[in-house]
């Protein structure tokens, strides 16, 4: 397998790993991942996540023993705080925008909205962070803070 191809079955690894435990039964279907060499920033764009790798990124990411976010979700290498990040915005477009968002979710937009730049940060992507910070075995703040 090229570098490449090596890095895409982790990216997809830990992807499905995350979707099967917080997707059960929402009947939605998974995003196709967009895994590809290059310097461009991640997205979640029209129901795909894009996932960029480069240089020193793409041989560390391509290695077979990677880090375990859901143990220890500091520390984490840069393309799985990007895949997290991107399946907030997953969440939030396919969960949480129907309904409310959290009273969780409103207090960390208030206090986190500048953190992070272009569009999407609003109610309901905190509150997609503010609903998934337990399985991380973070609060809602600190986990805000890894992405
Ligand atoms: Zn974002």
């Amino acid at each position: 397998m090229t570098t490449i191809e090596k890095v895409k079955v982790n990216v997809q690894s830990l992807y499905n790993q995350l979707w099967d435990d917080w997707y059960v039964d929402l009947g939605v279907e998974k995003s196709p991942l967009v895994v590809e060499q290059g310097d461009h920033a991640p997205g979640y764009l029209d129901g795909s996540i894009y996932l960029f790798f480069d240089g020193y990124d793409l041989d560390a990411a391509s290695e077979p023993n990677q880090h375990d976010p859901v143990a220890e979700v500091r520390f984490m290498p840069s393309w799985q705080r990007d895949l997290i990040h991107e399946m907030m915005h997953e969440y939030q477009d396919k969960v949480s925008r129907f309904s409310a968002p959290s009273k969780v979710g409103e207090a960390l937009f208030a206090k986190y909205a500048k953190r992070f730049g272009g569009r999407g940060h609003d109610a309901w992507f905190f509150s997609a962070i503010a609903k998934h910070a337990a399985y991380f075995q973070v609060k809602p703040e600190e986990f805000v803070l890894e992405l």
